[in-house]
C-alpha cells in the first residue's frame, strides 16, 4: 500500500513536469481584478465556458462593484444579465446570497479563508481553493473540477470517482506551491489533448506513463 502511494506520488508530479514542459504557461481563463470578481467569475463558470463568462462579466462588472451591489441587485436584472451562462436562476440566487452574506458577516469583504468561503452560498471546496491560490496567494488544495476528476483516473493517479477522495490525495501527492498549477494544466491538456469525447493520445506528452495506455 506505501509502495503503491509513492508510486502515485511520483506520477502525479512526473504529470506535473510534463504538462509544464508542454505548456509553459496557462491561463488567465477568467478576467477579474479582485477577489469579489473573481468569486463572481467563478460562479457563473459552472457548466459555462471561461469565453462566455468573461464576455458577460465585461457588462456585469461595470454595473456590481461591491457586495452590496449583489446583496441589493433586483433579481430579474441580474437574471437577464447572466442568463447566457445557463442556470441563471439559481447563479442569480447564489450572486445576491454571496452579496447578502459577506456584507452581514463578512463586514463587505471576501474572505480569505478556506471554511469561511464555503459559507458563501454556491462556494464548495472546489471554489475556495481557486479564490484563496488566485486572490490571496494561498495555496490550501488542488480544485478537482471536471477535467481534473477524468484525467487523473484516465492517468492512473487516483481510482476513484469520489472529489472529496482525489482531492486528499492530490493534496497529499503534490507540494502545496504547485496545488493551483496542477489543476491549471490539467484543464488546458483536457482541453487541447485529452478531450473527453476522444482523448488525442498519439499526440499526447504523457502517453508513456498514462494508465490509459499502460493497460
Ligand atoms: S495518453 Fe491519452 S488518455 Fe492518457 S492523458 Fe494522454 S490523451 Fe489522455
Amino acid at each position: 500500500m506505501k509502495n503503491m502511494s509513492l508510486d502515485k506520488k511520483r506520477l502525479a508530479n512526473m504529470v506535473l513536469k510534463l504538462l509544464k514542459d508542454e505548456y509553459q504557461s496557462t491561463g488567465p481563463f477568467l478576467d477579474w481584478t479582485n477577489p469579489l470578481e473573481l468569486l463572481v467569475a467563478v460562479s457563473l463558470s459552472a457548466q459555462c465556458t471561461d469565453k462566455r463568462v468573461n464576455e458577460v462579466t465585461e457588462k456585469l462588472f461595470k454595473k456590481y462593484k461591491s457586495p452590496l451591489d449583489y446583496a441589493n441587485a433586483n433579481k430579474d436584472d441580474l437574471e437577464k444579465l447572466i442568463y447566457s451562462t445557463g442556470f441563471y436562476k439559481n447563479k442569480t440566487k447564489n450572486l445576491i446570497g454571496m452579496g447578502k452574506i459577506i456584507v452581514e458577516k463578512f463586514n463587505s469583504i471576501v474572505p480569505n479563508n478556506f471554511e469561511e468561503l464555503q459559507e458563501i452560498p454556491g462556494v464548495g471546496k472546489k471554489t475556495a481553493a481557486i479564490i484563496l491560490s488566485n486572490a490571496f496567494n494561498k495555496n490550501i488544495s488542488v480544485a478537482v473540477d471536471t477535467h481534473v476528476k477524468r484525467l487523473v483516473n484516465l492517468i492512473g493517479i487516483v481510482e476513484s470517482n469520489n472529489v472529496e477522495k482525489i482531492r486528499l490525495s492530490l493534496n497529499k501527492y503534490l507540494e502545496s506551491k504547485n496545488y493551483a498549477v496542477f489543476n491549471e494544466y490539467l484543464i488546458t491538456h483536457g482541453r487541447a489533448v485529452c478531450v473527453a469525447r476522444k482523448p488525442q493520445c498519439i499526440k499526447c506528452v504523457l502517453v508513456n506513463i498514462c494508465k490509459n495506455n499502460r493497460d
